[in-house]
Parts: C-alpha cells; sequence; structure tokens
C-alpha cells in the first residue's frame, strides 16, 4: 500500500542522512505522496456521523489555549497561544496532504466557551474534549508549550491519556523520533497524565499532549518562534502520527 512504501521511503532516507534537512525531506515526501486515504479497521458499534466515513480516522489536532487564555508566556511576552496555533496548523497542512481527514479545535484566536460562562476554562476543556465524541473513529492530539520556574531545562515531552493503549504507542512514537532526529540529546521519556491534564484524564479516544519545549527557556523559545523549527514538530508528530494510524490498519 502506498502508505508503506511512503513510511519506508521517507524513514530510509532519513535513518541514512541523519540531518535535518532529512526533515525538510520528509515535510517534501509528505506533501508529495498525498494519495490513497488512511483507514482502520475500527468495529466499534457506535452512532453514525455524518461528516466521515464509519472506517476513516479523523485526527483531531487541538491548539491548546486560545482567546483570554493565552497559556504560558516567554521572558518577552509571546503567548503560547500563537505558537500552539502555528505548529497546529502545520501539522494539519501536513497530515491533509497526506489525505488525512483533519479536524482542528480552533482556527483561529478564540476560547471554545461562551463569554458570559462562569466556568470559561473548563467549558473550553469540555468543549475540546467532546470533539472527539462527534467522530467514531479519531485520535487527538494537543499541542502545547511548556513553561518552569528554572530556564535551564528544555526540550519536547509527550504525555499521554491511560485510558485507551493506543495513547502511549503514540506517544512513545512522537518522542522516540524527536529524540532521533529532532534533539538528539532529548533524552525525555513519555508521561502518563494525571487528573491534573483535564482531558487526557477524561477522553477515552486515543490521545496526547505535546509540549513542544520549555519557552520558560531563553534559547529553545526562540528556536520555538521560528518557522523553521515549527515544520520540523510539525513534520516529526505528522509522521509520528502516520506511522501511528498505519500500525493502527
Ligand atoms: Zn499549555
Amino acid at each position: 500500500m502506498i502508505l508503506n512504501s511512503l513510511s519506508k521511503f521517507f524513514w530510509r532516507r532519513i535513518s541514512f542522512l541523519f540531518t535535518f534537512s532529512a526533515l525538510c525531506m520528509l515535510i517534501v515526501s509528505v506533501t508529495y505522496f498525498a494519495g490513497e486515504r488512511i483507514t482502520s479497521a475500527g468495529t466499534d458499534a457506535g452512532k453514525d456521523t455524518a461528516a466521515t466515513p464509519k472506517d476513516e480516522i479523523t485526527v483531531i489536532i487541538d491548539a491548546g489555549h486560545g482567546g483570554r487564555d493565552g497559556g504560558a508566556s516567554t521572558e518577552d511576552g509571546v503567548l503560547e497561544k500563537h505558537l500552539n496555533l502555528a505548529v497546529a496548523k502545520k501539522v494539519q497542512a501536513l497530515l491533509s496532504c497526506a489525505d488525512v481527514n483533519v479536524v482542528m479545535t480552533r482556527e483561529s484566536d478564540i476560547m471554545l466557551a461562551d463569554e458570559d460562562s462562569s466556568h470559561k476554562k473548563r467549558d473550553d476543556l469540555n468543549a475540546r474534549l467532546h470533539m472527539a465524541d462527534a467522530y467514531e473513529n479519531c485520535i487527538f492530539v494537543s499541542i502545547h508549550m511548556n513553561k518552569f520556574p528554572v530556564a535551564k531545562y528544555s526540550g519536547l515531552q509527550v504525555y499521554y491519556s491511560k485510558n485507551h493503549a493506543g495513547s502511549a504507542l503514540l506517544a512513545d512514537t512522537i518522542q522516540e523520533k524527536t529524540a532521533a532526529f529532532l534533539q538528539t540529546g532529548n533524552s525525555r521519556i513519555t508521561k502518563a497524565a494525571d487528573d491534573s491534564i483535564y482531558i487526557l484524564h477524561n477522553i477515552k479516544v486515543p490521545a496526547v499532549l505535546v509540549e513542544c519545549g520549555f519557552l520558560s527557556n531563553p534559547e529553545e523559545a526562540a528556536l520555538l518562534q521560528t518557522e523553521s523549527y515549527q515544520n520540523k514538530l510539525a513534520a516529526v508528530i505528522c509522521a509520528s502520527v502516520l506511522e501511528y494510524l498505519e500500525s493502527a490498519e
């Protein structure tokens, strides 16, 4: 199948080159080889949705925060919500090129809650969580940026939901590809989310939250604001999702 050969093609290339330029090739490959639709052997009986055929996986890309919820910020005031959306849109573009059905929780700077709600943050998180209910067969990928009181810490880290076995597999795939191709010094391991990560704690489908890097680390914060690094992040996430979807077939 075309995805098999696609996957072998670009990972063989990346293994051979071991450079960031290979990641650029990956972006080109994903873009160029838009082809066969990714399907899954999902068997759960459930509600039909008008949006997608029954057996097609939908990838929900969640750009964390938005609107009055800016999330974390860099030392000079760049808000996490903008960086999350920038990376999420790049992941959306790459996956769409590979003919994957993608849904975004937000595509602009908004909070998913009514202005007059007295529980805006909780409403916002529930709205994102409940988007997964609309699709019989979906996975959920949330994009965030990290922050810590000590500036020296850096590196991408993936959290996963304990409610579905697929979550850890997808998280490990993203973490491993990051260490292999994006941050060779990154020895972080994936972590199961506890109830402090509301969406992952409550969602039922395969779900991960990618903390792309630390806004509290000046060097990494600067990198995270560049288009080229955002492209590399998106390429790693996209390739990992494609590999996960293929393994789930
Ligand atoms: Zn966040």
